[in-house]
């Protein structure tokens, strides 16, 4: 079967190619000439997954799913969850600073470790949480995938993305997730595990 993935980003790609393997012939936006970003903006990890997919859907016209991803600090009060890609620019923004430019990995790294400094001595437990929302056979379907770990208190490692040089696993706790090799971060990872889920529903139903 053709699925498209709502992602620009080559490593989800990657992943999700190697979990689905060959039995789904998987493409992206770019793949099928669709040069468009796709809205979320919702308040939820589904909401926003919902958003992305059926944004997609309604431009592509094939069986499509999307992702979105949360990272939960509990220090900060399960913060910055949903809004994970902006928290430098709502922080900024809440404070009354001059606002980062969005999406920047390294100032919402940075703002996650000053926030957490106003923290000291409570645990720096966190989670990341994957949802998928997958649109097949004109259902949505919906899997989720978490990440148990804890933030770190400086960067180390220079593989994965976005906060994964501050989040320490539990699986692995003497290194960060940007130490550890893909298919290693693959095989525990929050989305590894939504699209796994994904890949046994697929198997087990004929679309
Ligand atoms: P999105 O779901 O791809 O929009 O990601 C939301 C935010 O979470 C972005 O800031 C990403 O950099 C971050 N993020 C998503 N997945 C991961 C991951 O596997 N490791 C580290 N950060 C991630």
């Amino acid at each position: 079967m053709k699925l498209v993935f709502a992602t620009g980003n080559k490593g989800k790609l990657r992943e999700a190619r190697e979990i689905l393997g060959p039995g789904v012939e998987l493409v992206c936006p770019a793949d099928l000439g669709i040069d468009a970003d796709l809205p979320e903006t919702a308040m939820t990890l589904k909401e926003n997954s919902i958003q992305k997919a059926e944004a997609l859907r309604a431009m592509c016209g094939l069986d499509c799913f999307a992702d979105d991803t949360g990272l939960e600090v509990d220090a900060l009060g399960g913060a910055p969850g949903a809004h994970a890609a902006r928290f430098a620019v709502d922080v900024a923004r809440r404070d009354g600073l001059p606002l980062p430019v969005d999406h920047d990995f390294s100032a919402n790294i940075d703002t996650l470790l000053r926030e957490l400094e106003k923290h000291p001595g409570e645990a720096r437990t966190a989670r990341f949480r994957s949802v998928v929302t997958l649109l097949a056979g004109g259902e949505r379907h919906f899997f989720e995938g978490t990440l148990e770990g804890r933030i770190a208190y400086g960067r180390s490692g220079s593989g994965g993305f976005g906060y994964d040089p501050v989040f320490i696993a539990d699986d692995y706790p003497d290194r960060s997730v940007a130490e550890l090799p893909e298919d290693v971060k693959n095989s525990i990872s929050h989305r590894g595990k939504a699209l796994r889920a994904m890949a046994a529903w697929l198997n087990e139903h004929e679309i």
